[in-house]
């Protein structure tokens, strides 16, 4: 297992993320960043780092010094890794990103010819680890996950003398359930670490964040009294209104205004007006015992209902991903 803990892992928060997936012996942890790297040494973190992305070039020292292996995508950033190891006086691993469809890094699959006799040379200073793509549809289906193991098997068969225990690594989340036969030396998991869904027909994930907020403001609104920016929700006849004390500056999607829900006292309610940076408001006519202080959750299970990250992600018109990453500082994180 290399348990990606990048963008602070997937926004859960990585120094509570990290010692949680350390007890379960992980082989190293993915991150994207070099910062994110030296940020996992400094929390005494000793097993591999892989960094998943090209690191920009006055980066790379820093990296050499914090032991992190960082994908390599091109002849200038190994030259650049080489003179790094050099200055730093140390042994530098790296790992060959080859790009068999992503697009957005690594060697081209396609034009071996150009960059593999020099790329997978000796060099001083350097020890080659590992070599991996990055599949770009696994959570819709095999056939391209098929095509791009074959993609990187073409480079991967002309490797006339590979380096003992060089890594072979592919398998993201959704790679990980559906083709299993092509986890090599480590899988990298992500979405699925942290309860995201990872496509139609496979297992779904345990739920992991749940978002609550309290109830700040509870109010009986008068037939036609507008609520929020823009007014765009008017009351329709007599109805109870709560504030709560969240908005899309803790990370809750504008988008949901007027369309997504939240659960209070055993029911289901709905988002109304938009929802502005510090504060959202529910319809909470009807349900009893709604109070300054109560607990509604935006995200996760209440007395039996739920609403899941998938479904809230659908409503925004996004990804799981993206809400949870996107859960600012601002809210607070409790961990049980
Ligand atoms: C983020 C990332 C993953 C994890 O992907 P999930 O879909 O979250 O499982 C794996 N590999 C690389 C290179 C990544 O950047």
């Amino acid at each position: 297992m290399l348990p990606m803990v990048k963008a602070n892992a997937y926004g859960l928060g990585v120094s509570e993320v990290v010692p949680r997936l350390e007890s379960l012996e992980p082989w190293g942890f993915g991150v994207a960043a070099v910062s994110e790297g030296v940020a996992l040494r400094a929390m005494g973190v000793e097993r591999p780092i892989v960094v998943c992305s090209p690191a920009p070039p006055d980066e790379v020292e820093e990296a050499v010094r914090g032991r992190l292996q960082l994908s390599i995508s091109s002849l200038g950033a190994l030259d650049a890794l080489e003179r790094a190891a050099r200055a730093v006086g140390t042994t530098a691993e790296w790992h060959l990103d080859v790009d068999t469809g992503m697009g957005r890094s690594g060697f081209d699959w396609q034009r071996a010819d150009a960059w593999l006799t020099d790329a997978t040379r000796d060099r001083s200073g350097l020890r080659w680890v590992g070599a991996y793509t990055h599949l770009h549809s696994a959570d819709e289906g095999v056939a391209t996950v098929h095509e791009q193991w074959r993609r990187l098997g073409t480079v991967l068969d002309r490797l006339e003398d590979p380096p003992d225990g060089l890594m072979i690594h592919v398998l993201n989340s959704a790679g990980a359930f559906r083709t299993p036969e092509y986890a090599r030396s480590v899988v990298r998991p992500g979405i699925f670490l942290y309860g995201g869904r990872i496509g139609e027909g496979q297992p779904s994930p345990e739920p992991v964040a749940s978002v609550h907020a309290r109830v700040v403001h509870v109010r009986d609104a008068t037939p036609g009294s507008t609520l929020g920016y823009g007014s765009t929700y008017a009351a329709t006849g007599a109805e109870r209104w709560a504030t709560l004390s969240i908005g899309y500056g803790d990370g809750l999607p504008r988008a949901l205004s007027n369309r997504g829900s939240a659960l209070i006292g055993g029911q289901r309610v709905p988002i109304i007006g938009r929802i502005s940076m510090d504060v959202t408001v529910v319809d909470v006519s009807g349900v009893s015992e709604v109070k300054e202080g109560s607990v509604a959750t935006l995200i996760g299970s209440r007395e039996g209902e739920q609403i899941t990250l998938d479904e809230v992600a659908e409503q925004a018109g996004t990804i799981s991903y993206e809400i949870l990453t996107g859960l600012t500082s601002r809210l607070p994180r409790v961990w049980t």
